[in-house]
């Protein structure tokens, strides 16, 4: 069952495999305890319809409680989930997908992410290739990975002929990955960005606060805005029900291409998060 976006207001980006996906979400990661089916039920009522979690965040039962509270026919809501570092490989992979599957308590899953290459153990190509599996059996509609560089990206292509839909990496404004989302662009994967707001890392910089002063914006709906019109899809986290409005409010207003070009110039190697290469299979993310 794909997703439908006819009935949201978020505008959807269409995948290489077909499937439509909103191109704003809600991330989870860290959204804990009792809170959390109550902070994703909000996020329902809202209006996101494109929930990102992991097995890694614990809360996949809360997000598929709160999917069902809803009310929301299956096909209006679109779920990602991701294999954690310690199931890579082709059999723990399949079993990784039915215990996630089994939390989230769904038939068919969105879309499946490898959380991690994890190059020191060598198997993220073994561990696509159970993804591919899965697609095949009509379990998951879309299969892609997080935090693959350029070079991980080219070994699995060449090794297993499919394209991943989506990369989900860190980038923010001080960390705008222009290389990899130049060859994300030419291999037609769209490019999702994690820590979107750069964990507010950019709500202080002179050039987004001039912006939202200008624009009568917040800092966080103009560095959202400038994801929307360079082509990312977007997965903000706030367990604020304001803030979850005020980053659902950015499809009234645009940047221009000269207020897009200030916003790059910020750009300053500021990666937050690890490095995709030294992340291991015990590290914390
Ligand atoms: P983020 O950039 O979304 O920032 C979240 C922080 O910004 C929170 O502290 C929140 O309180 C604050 N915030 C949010 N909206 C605000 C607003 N309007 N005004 C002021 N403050 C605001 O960072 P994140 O949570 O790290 O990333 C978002 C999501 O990305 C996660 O929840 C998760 O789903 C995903 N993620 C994926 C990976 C991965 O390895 N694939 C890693 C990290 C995060």
């Amino acid at each position: 069952m794909n997703y439908r976006s006819e009935t949201s207001a978020i505008p959807a980006i269409v995948l290489a495999d077909g499937q439509v996906m909103p191109k704003l979400g809600f991330g989870v990661y860290k959204v804990a305890g009792e809170q959390a089916a109550d902070t994703i039920s909000t996020a329902l009522e809202l209006g996101y319809r494109s929930i990102d979690t992991a097995s890694f965040y614990g809360n996949e039962d809360a997000v598929g409680r709160a999917v069902r509270e809803s009310g929301l026919p299956r096909d209006e809501v679109f779920i990602t989930t991701k294999l954690w570092n310690a199931d890579h490989g082709y059999d723990a992979t399949l079993r990784a997908f039915d215990a996630s599957m089994k939390r989230l308590g769904l038939e068919t899953l969105d879309l499946y992410l490898i959380h991690w290459p994890v190059p020191s153990a060598d198997r993220y190509v073994d561990t696509f290739r159970a993804l591919q599996a899965l697609k095949r059996q009509g379990r998951v509609v879309s299969i892609g990975v997080s935090n693959f560089t350029k070079r991980h990206l080219e070994r699995l292509i060449g090794e297993t002929g499919e394209v991943p839909a989506i990369n989900q990496v860190e980038l923010h404004p001080y960390f705008a990955q222009s290389e990899l989302r130049a060859f994300h662009a030419a291999h037609g994967i769209v490019t999702e960005a994690w820590s979107p707001l750069g964990r507010g890392a950019e709500f202080n910089d002179s050039v987004i606060i001039a912006l939202a002063d200008k624009l009568g914006r917040t800092p966080a709906q103009i560095i959202l805005r400038w994801h929307m019109q360079l082509g990312n899809v977007a997965i903000p986290k706030s367990t604020n029900p304001a803030r979850m409005a005020e980053n659902l409010a950015i499809f009234d207003f645009e940047l221009t291409g000269r207020e897009m070009t200030q916003i790059a110039g910020i750009d300053k190697d500021g990666r937050q998060g690890a490095d995709p290469d030294l992340m291991d299979m015990d590290a914390p993310a």
